[in-house]
């Protein structure tokens, strides 16, 4: 590995920046991927491809510049060009500084008589030939080789690298180590596919000559990024079930058959099912790793605990991880409701529990006295000890890393592990994303449910609808995407409507919550709301998971065009709990990309399961399941929802390789495995292959 220092113009300086993006050598910087592409040809014809923009760039011959200054103290140089098509006119803008003349650069490099490329934004989207420039370039061969006249790469950057600087050092990072970037695809794969040759790929991904290349070498990345983060889920799947845990369950019924009178309740069908797939994997000796799906009020509650009562009942302990101190704090009043009598021991512990009972709970743990712990993320923290854990269940796994996944799994060696989600995702994806998991999906809702009306509404209406509902004595959320006002216009926030709406609904409670509010405050607003003091709640999407209050029967998204669809949904699922008519009125404030399309599904259907099935739904899903925030899947070009053709190609051939060599150790797989083992094992220390 030769350090990014070696490049030219890379000092120690640099090289701190450089890593500010994950890069610490030139084979890291030629595969730092570029965001987009910009298609800067002038006159070229374009060809719409998502991935690349069309830049407007002039070439042409100066005639002349000026310099101008304005009254509020900003500078404007102006270079007039002959170009191909015509006059044209590029303006620099900088503020003027009184100690050195901010364009003394620009007079020395662009003089009368000589030709340049100039980018930059058009001043009228309809006047192309008048742009307000950002970067020129002079007309030679380097130029036509990195920068203008041709696809150039766009870099995520960082302050301190410029444009131009990057896109020089990775031009020199592909000189220096394209050609030698070795392959480790089995050559009859990657020739079935049609892939593009590793080391041509490496260049063309930078530096594309044309639009047929750029397609080639990105559908190469995406191919190789996926499949090594498919097989090594699957190799992880088979690792898990090699291993024995050591014990197996019985059903013995001395917890099970009290809970279930003392339920109020039957089952549904599903659940029943759901709770025998879970119930033969504990009584089998390997370890159970199972995604339990079901829609939000599905009731997967009770199924896992009747899990955590069979490993009572057969003297193993249990641990409930929650993503939020509310939520976990909702599930121990749930369990106190449920486990009431039954002589469970359980307790509950978070970051607000007091450190004098905290250690108390720790001792109990550890000596084996306490049957469920009940927590949000410290319960799989190192300081927590279990005498004999035998089940974890992760509640709302979406706000859970893979890291956190495979920490708890290191915790309990070889206990059971029952992962549950509201967002159910397709099933490639779930094989993608959790392909070491198996699959119990709960998609029937208890009897008497009644859907939740969905529309779109003007705010005028959802305030209004909000009063009534006020009036009637029921409960209102009243949901922002920011706690506080940006920038960005039209993007409303908490704190901004939060004292407008307390005026507007005058005589009513009304409060706000958001993440960023003291624990202790949040749970105070949790609780009045719960218990009724709070007639509209205002707030962010921290009330999106779990939350469960019968009496609130109206959900209002404001700015619903920024959300997802999979938490458009999740917030639906907090309204419609109990036996009055449960509305969710969509505010769209402005029309974002396929925003109409969301907004459509999510009025048009009230499942999840079938919810999942639409195209806008996955990117949405992706998000919430953190792909992207956990940084877990290291995803760097592939995006499982924009490439889902490529991950079904994937998927096959996965099944294929495996199928014929499960250990991958054929020569013809051998780079393949070896790749694998560097990529993940270390990392993430989550596959054994050796
Ligand atoms: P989620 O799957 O969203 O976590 P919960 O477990 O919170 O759903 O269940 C939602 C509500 O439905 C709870 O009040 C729960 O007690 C109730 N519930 C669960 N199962 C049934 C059932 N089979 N019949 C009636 N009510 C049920
Ligand atoms: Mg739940």
């Amino acid at each position: 590995m030769t350090s990014i220092q070696h490049l030219k113009g890379v000092g120690p300086k640099r090289a701190e920046l450089f890593a500010r993006l994950g890069v610490e050598t030139v084979q890291d910087l030629l595969f730092y991927f570029p965001r987009k592409w910009e298609d800067r040809r002038p006159g070229a014809k374009k060809e719409h491809l998502p991935y690349v923009e069309d830049a407007p760039v002039l070439k042409g011959r100066i005639k002349k510049v000026r310099d101008l200054y304005t009254a509020g103290g900003l500078r404007i140089f102006k270079v007039f060009l002959e170009t191909a098509a015509g006059e044209a006119e590029a303006s620099f803008f900088k503020r003027h500084n009184p100690r050195f003349d901010v364009f003394a650069l620009l007079r020395k490099d662009l003089t009368a008589g000589r030709t340049v490329w100039i980018t930059g934004t058009p001043e009228d989207p309809l006047f192309v030939s008048r742009v307000r420039a950002e970067e020129y370039y002079p007309d030679d061969a380097r130029t036509l080789k990195l920068h203008a006249g041709r696809l150039v790469p766009v870099y995520p950057l960082t302050e301190g690298l410029a444009p131009k600087f990057m896109r020089e050092a990775v031009f020199a990072a592909v000189a220096e180590g394209a050609a030698g970037v070795p392959d480790f695809l089995p050559p009859a794969l990657a020739a079935r596919r049609g892939l593009l040759a590793r080391d041509l790929a490496a260049r063309a991904i930078h530096f594309p000559e044309n639009n047929f290349e750029l397609t080639g070498a990105r559908r190469r990345f995406i191919y190789e990024e996926l499949l090594l983060l498919a097989l090594a889920w699957a190799i992880k799947r088979r690792q898990t079930r090699s291993v024995q845990k050591g014990f197996t369950c019985e059903i013995k019924k001395t917890l099970l058959t009290p809970f279930r009178e003392n339920l109020g309740f039957c089952f549904t069908g599903a659940q029943a099912h759901a709770i025998n797939e879970i119930f033969s994997d504990m009584q089998a000796p390997v370890p159970m790793a199972r995604l339990l799906e079901g829609d939000v009020g599905s009731g997967k509650t009770v199924v896992a605990l009747s899990a955590m009562l069979l490993a009572a009942e057969n003297g193993g302990q249990s641990v409930f991880a929650a993503p939020t101190e509310i939520l976990a704090e909702q599930h121990f009043l749930t369990f106190e409701r449920f486990l009431g009598g039954l002589g469970v021991r359980y307790a509950l512990l978070t970051g607000r529990v007091a450190a004098a009972r905290k250690k108390e709970i720790l001792k109990a743990v550890a000596a084996g006295e306490i049957d469920i712990l009940i927590g949000t993320h410290s319960v799989i923290g190192p300081e927590v000890k279990f005498k004999n854990l035998r089940l974890a269940v992760i509640d709302e796994q979406h706000r859970f890393g893979v890291r956190q996944r495979a920490a708890l799994r290191a915790k309990g060696e070889r206990a059971d592990m029952l992962i549950m989600t509201a967002t159910p995702i397709p099933r490639t994806l779930f094989l993608a994303l959790y392909g070491d998991l198996d699959l119990s999906a709960i998609k029937e809702l208890p009897p008497g449910r009644r859907p939740v009306r969905t529309a779109e509404a003007t705010e005028e209406v959802a305030l209004l609808a909000a009063t009534e509902e006020a009036a009637k004595g029921r409960q209102v959320y009243i949901v922002y995407p920011v706690i506080e006002a940006t920038l960005a216009a039209d993007m409303k926030s908490v704190k901004a409507e939060f004292e407008r709406l307390r005026a507007f609904f005058k005589g009513r409670r009304v409060e706000m919550l958001h993440g960023r509010m003291p624990g202790t405050l949040k749970k105070r607003v949790m609780e009045d709301f719960a218990a009724g003091r709070i007639d509209i709640l205002v707030a962010t999407q921290v009330i999106e998971v779990g939350i469960d209050v019968p009496n609130a029967t109206l959900m209002v998204i404001n700015n619903a065009e920024r959300f997802g669809l999979a938490s458009l949904h999740q917030l639906r699922g907090r309204v419609g709990r109990g036996r009055w008519d449960s509305r969710c009125l969509l505010v769209a404030h402005a029309r974002t990309g396929d925003s109409a399309e969301r907004l459509r599904a999510m009025t048009e259907c009230s499942s999840g399961f079938e919810l999942s099935e639409k195209d806008v739904y996955i990117r949405g899903a992706g998000e919430i399941l953190g792909v992207r925030q956990h940084g877990d899947m290291d995803l760097k070009i592939a995006d499982m929802s924009r490439d889902k053709d490529i991950l079904a190609e994937v998927m096959e051939d996965r099944e294929a390789l495996l199928a014929g060599d499960p250990d991958l150790l054929k020569p013809e797989n051998s780079r393949l495995r070896l790749k694998l083992r560097s990529l993940y094992a270390t990392r993430w220390n989550l596959i054994d292959l050796s």
